[in-house]
């Protein structure tokens, strides 16, 4: 797959439908068993040292954490998740007791505003345009962070009965990943666990919001009830909201359990169109009790 072309997002666009139904995958905390390694060896150290956040680490990493893979804000994009982070520690009192200046990157702030295609390619251009040094600091910790899991992330298979699953849609459903990670970590992990061939696409944060990944392959393509997205956080959850698409929710701490569902019972639903209301209103109802919104230090 090439980033070269003048709209990054051109192949999801040009996807043409083969099959009835269409399923998105969420990749890390969906699919892999990644998010863990990924945040605690890979993303918060670089987060910790990128923006000098030596003196409060402790917090830093309770805030890291909290933002990235303990609360609804789970698997969202890595820079609004530095923003969510640092705001989320300034406001500590430990940390003011300490007078440790935490960066507001008002740079990244005002990128976000106005870019959705929130990865390394757009941010390259931009810090060219416009030589930010808060933008240029993003960009260092993105590549440090994608070097960490280049290095340490590997041997983390999918979850159990994922790989039956792809089978079980084979046929069926045009399946593809929405994902807010970089394509080329995405690229290896499918492809190091052989599951590449089940999948027409990967969609990456460098083709755009998930919301955008599903209205770019499906809008308009598909029948109403048959488009479902499937994923570990509410972010992904909104995705499927915003193209009036179904959601499957692999249960955070649960994801064994989901996917067998998935695999014995909700598929079944998908496919029979039986899915739409009561079933998925009741399947919402129990993610949203697992992630909290505040974190316990504001409880
Ligand atoms: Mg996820």
């Amino acid at each position: 797959m090439s980033n070269h072309t003048s709209d990054p997002a051109m192949q999801l666009k040009e996807l043409k439908p083969t099959m009835d139904f269409f399923v998105g995958l969420d990749s890390d905390g969906c699919v892999f068993d990644s998010m863990e390694i990924k945040h605690k060896e890979c993303f918060c150290p670089n987060f910790i040292n990128t923006f000098n956040l030596q003196a409060v680490s402790k917090y830093a990493r309770e805030a890291w954490d909290f933002v990235n893979l303990y609360s609804k804000s789970r698997g969202c994009n890595r820079f609004l998740a530095i923003i969510r982070a640092l705001d989320l520690l300034r406001e500590r009192p430990e940390v003011q007791a300490r007078n440790v200046a935490v960066p507001r990157l008002d740079g990244i702030r005002s990128w976000l505003k106005r870019e959705s295609k929130l990865g390394n390619p757009a941010l390259r251009k931009e810090l060219e345009l416009a030589g930010d040094a808060d933008l240029a600091l993003a960009y260092e910790w993105s590549i440090a962070v994608n070097e960490s899991i280049a290095k340490m992330v590997r041997n983390v298979p999918p979850f159990p009965l994922v790989r039956e699953s792809l089978l079980a849609l084979e046929g069926k459903a045009d399946v593809i990943v929405v994902s807010q990670t970089p394509f080329e970590a995405l690229k290896r992990e499918w492809g190091e666990h052989d599951i590449d061939k089940h999948i027409r696409l990967i969609a990456g944060q460098e083709m755009g919001t998930k919301a955008e990944h599903i209205a770019f392959a499906a809008k308009g393509k598909y029948s109403k009830g048959k488009v479902l997205m499937v994923g570990d956080a509410p972010g992904d959850l909104d995705a499927a909201r915003k193209n009036d698409a179904l959601f499957y929710p692999i249960n955070p701490g649960h994801e064994e359990a989901s996917w067998k569902r998935f695999l014995d019972e909700s598929l079944g639903h998908f496919f029979a169109g039986t899915y739409a209301g009561e079933y998925e209103q009741s399947l919402a109802a129990e993610f949203d009790r697992y992630l909290p919104e505040l974190p316990p230090w504001k409880v």
